[in-house]
């Protein structure tokens, strides 16, 4: 069984070597790069658009079992991150360093992790959906790939299936090869290296993996993204949800962390929060209605405010149009309001779209560091 690797051009992996030490670490499965540089025009990734762009320019002899990965670090248009079938699998990394300080290369390895045992043991045998600390929660859910990284352990339910189940001599190999390339990732990752420099002389014994894990969780959850202010009127405020529902999964991913006003509690003093929270966002949402341009606090404090600090380059204002009002002739109208062209959400035909396009471009300016 062969794995092939090719990368395209927003991603520069040193592909050859780390082919070279998926090599060393396995017996069974051989591992082969494609060495061309896939060029890529997209901003996304589109199932199969996308795939079947790259499978032109990557020519390979596959046989059946054969996998063939192409690595990028664009964003899926429906936020997975890989998606195809055996003859071409497409693995973004986006977003990768807002989720571990640990290198790519470490979540390639994790990721062939994943693969591998997902070929042993089948998709739904073991539901993984409450994150079980496993490497097979990372198929589902990357969100806790740093940690999975340093512990490399496969969780009790896939242990038991194992040994319940008398597996066939190929996946026996493919066991074997991927809890070998799992051990080595563990020490790799626990001690902060890329697998690269993994000495693969060190002593494996005696690792205090745990330790190593909890402290770094302890400063990833300081860590919870870009801080996103959202100026509306309550009276707005279904329109609200609506857009942190599709801003949720950049949440997930400890992209973004978001701030309203109802986060503060009753009884708190509210003026000082607001201050405070807007004063320190990288990015400012205004919720634009009629209710918007009405409320007194919305256009006189936080609207002044946002446009200040957007001046000054310490923030970034983004004008979210809800419905059809007045708006080009205010002060914030010279911004790069959203959805594009300012169309307001409310004459889409299906909202979603509208929703969908202003979190995709959030996550842009976010990526670009805008
Ligand atoms: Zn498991």
């Amino acid at each position: 069984m062969t794995i092939y690797i090719a990368q395209d051009s927003t991603t520069s992996l040193k592909l050859s070597k780390v082919v070279k030490y998926l090599n060393s670490k396995c017996n069974y499965i051989k591992f082969e790069e494609i060495p061309i540089i896939v060029e890529t025009n997209e901003e996304y990734v589109m199932f199969p658009k996308t795939h079947n762009k790259y499978l032109k320019q990557v020519k390979t002899k596959r046989s059946q079992n054969d996998f063939l990965i192409v690595l990028t670090e664009l964003q899926y248009d429906n936020n997975y991150f890989f998606e195809g079938e055996t003859d071409l699998i497409i693995l973004s990394f986006f977003g990768w360093k807002y989720l571990t300080s640990l290198p790519i290369e470490n979540g390639l390895v994790y990721f062939i992790c994943g693969m591998l045992l997902d070929e042993v043991i089948p998709y739904d045998a073991i539901d993984h959906s409450e994150r079980l600390g496993c490497v097979n929660d990372f198929l589902f859910d990357k969100t806790r790939v740093d940690d999975g990284m340093r512990k490399g352990h496969l969780c009790t339910d896939c242990k038991k299936y194992i040994q319940k189940h008398k597996l066939t001599e190929f996946e026996s190999l493919l066991y074997s090869d991927a809890i070998s390339l799992l051990k080595n990732l563990a020490i790799s990752s626990s001690n902060e290296r890329s697998i690269l420099n993994n000495n693969s002389n060190a002593t494996v014994l005696n690792i205090d993996t745990n330790k190593k894990t909890t402290k770094h969780s302890v400063k990833k959850s300081t860590n919870n993204g870009d801080s996103i202010f959202i100026s509306y009127s309550h009276k707005d405020e279904k329109d609200r949800l609506k857009l942190e529902d599709h801003l949720k999964i950049l949440q997930r991913l400890g992209l973004i962390s978001i701030w309203t006003d109802r986060k503060i509690a009753p009884g708190e003093e509210w003026k000082g929060q607001i201050d405070n929270n807007i004063n320190n966002a990288r990015i400012i949402l205004l919720l634009i209605s009629s209710n918007f341009l009405a409320s007194d606090y919305c256009f006189d404090i936080e609207m002044k405010t946002a446009l200040k600090r957007h001046k000054n380059n310490e923030t970034t204002a983004i004008p979210i149009i809800l419905r059809d009002c007045l708006w080009q002739i205010s002060e914030f109208a010279k911004l790069q309001a959203l959805p594009l062209d300012g169309k307001p959400i409310q004459k889409f035909t299906k909202k979603d779209e509208a929703y969908a396009s202003i979190a995709r471009a959030i996550a842009k300016i976010i990526k670009e560091g805008k």
